[in-house]
């Protein structure tokens, strides 16, 4: 018998738990802690609530949650009620499947002012996160300055720019529907410190901004390398380009008849975030590309009005103490996914934070390989290790509060009928509207 702790409940988690169950069917027992309550992590809180077709995949990890051989130990904080160390000395492989939940910092003067937020805390807010669920963005200014290129960056925009009626089928949370609605934004930008050929922006989501009910997007057609040279881009990023370019055809009449702008604003560095008390304006210095396609200030600067800043420019694995850690890149130190035989990681905790979800699906099963090659066909296993029982005797020790999935399942039954309405929604029921 094998004994196998996955630490994230993830995509990375579950699909490295679907190739354990793989591998070793009734010969292995799996434990996914998480220190959150509830299971599934980024596709619960960072996949946006109305992308639901993306959050579908979660069915797939429930199957493997349910499974006889698997269990969520959920409320249970790893550095914290155990140490890494610890669950080594338990398990035959412990695999860090942690995530990216911490914001790249964004590094100017001003980024710690009220108002301006990673998209972690300001996707986490509108998702239900319970770290965030207080945050009380700002939503009463006109403008909004998004930093980054990325798909965070449209999926803020578009969750800024939609109405309760283009909400309805997503499971955003009430607090935060109820605040956007009120919201009085009438100008996003989203600022690229390089150019349109640059972009990290799938063609799906970028055409989404060119369809919505009241907002419509601005690209200045001058930013625009010639057409051309969309010849030299891979098939992804010459469709991304091609929105870009359908985005400055738009006639302004029609802009006009929509609420809200939303502005691309290429070769735009933030340098600085200013205001009395709170943001209010955004300083950005122009940029011209060097020959290795890096973003290089010009020294020429302007400002905008920004009542509300939101930078999504990447994120990074919190450390934990005693794992080896790479610093400029925000993962933990590894060799394709082995820190150390007997501890591994996967997913954004091996890579960074890049690739779709399905990415961490050959991830997980690369390192169940890799597993299987450092403890042998069962032979390396060690039955001294005490595994799941010996976790749950730690645990009651120091007093951790475990959730089961069985638990969670139980806590988000609707008490009446399933809500329709978008103000009767529950915090984290996950339920749609
Ligand atoms: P990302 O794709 O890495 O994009 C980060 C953006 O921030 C880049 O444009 C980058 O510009 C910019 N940036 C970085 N540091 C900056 C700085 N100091 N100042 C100004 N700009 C800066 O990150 P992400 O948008 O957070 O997405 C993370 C991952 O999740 C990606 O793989 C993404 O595709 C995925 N995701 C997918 C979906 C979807 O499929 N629907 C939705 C959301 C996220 P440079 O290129 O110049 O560095």
């Amino acid at each position: 018998m094998r004994h196998i702790a996955i630490v994230g409940s993830g995509p990375a988690g579950y699909y490295t738990a679907e190739a354990a169950q793989k591998k070793y069917g009734d010969d292995v027992r799996i434990d996914i802690i998480d220190r959150l309550p509830v299971p599934f992590g980024l596709i619960r809180f960072g996949v946006a609530p109305d992308h639901q077709s993306i959050k579908a995949v979660s069915k797939r990890y429930e199957k493997v949650a349910l499974s006889s051989n698997v269990r969520f130990v959920g409320n249970v904080t790893v550095g914290q009620h155990i140490s890494v160390e610890e669950l080594c000395g338990l398990y035959d492989a412990v695999v860090l499947a942690t995530g990216a939940p911490k914001d790249r910092e964004l590094d100017i003067k001003g980024a710690d002012l009220p108002g301006v937020y990673g998209s972690a805390a300001f996707v986490g807010w509108y998702n239900g996160h319970p770290d965030f669920a207080d945050l009380n963005p700002p939503l009463d200014g006109s403008h909004v300055a998004i930093i980054g290129n990325g798909n965070v960056a449209l999926d803020v925009a578009r969750i800024l720019s939609k109405t309760r009626e283009e909400f309805v089928g997503s499971d955003i949370v009430s607090h935060a529907l109820s605040r956007l609605m009120g919201a009085k934004t009438e100008q996003i930008t989203i600022l690229g410190r390089r150019g349109p050929h640059q972009i990290a922006m799938t063609p799906k989501e970028l055409g989404e901004l060119g369809r919505l009910e009241k907002a419509a997007p601005y690209v200045d057609r001058n930013d625009l390398p010639e057409e051309g040279a969309d010849a030299l881009l891979e098939p992804g990023m010459r469709k991304s380009v091609m929105h870009l370019r359908e985005f400055a055809r738009i006639p302004e009449s029609y802009r006009a008849e929509k609420d809200i702008r939303i502005e691309f604003d290429f070769f735009a560095a933030p340098v600085a975030i200013e205001g009395e008390g709170r943001a209010q304006k955004l300083i950005i210095e122009r940029t011209l590309l060097d020959k290795d396609l890096r973003s290089q200030g010009t020294g020429e600067t302007y400002s905008m009005k920004a009542d509300m800043v939101i930078s999504c420019i990447g994120y990074q694995t919190p450390p934990i103490e005693g794992v080896p850690f790479e610093h400029g890149r925000g993962r933990f130190a590894n060799d394709e996914g082995r820190i150390l035989p007997g501890l591994y990681c996967a997913g954004w905790a091996r890579r960074g934070p890049s690739g779709t979800i399905g990415t961490n699906r050959p991830d997980g099963y690369a390192i169940v390989d890799m597993i299987e090659e450092d403890i042998g066909s069962g032979a390396g296993a060690d039955p001294e290790r005490g595994g799941r029982p010996a976790l749950d005797a730690l645990l009651k020790e120091r007093g951790a509060d475990l959730v089961t999935f069985n638990d969670w399942k139980k806590s988000k039954k609707p008490k009446r009928p399933a809500p329709v309405m978008a103000h009767r929604m529950r915090n984290l029921s996950g339920s749609k509207i």
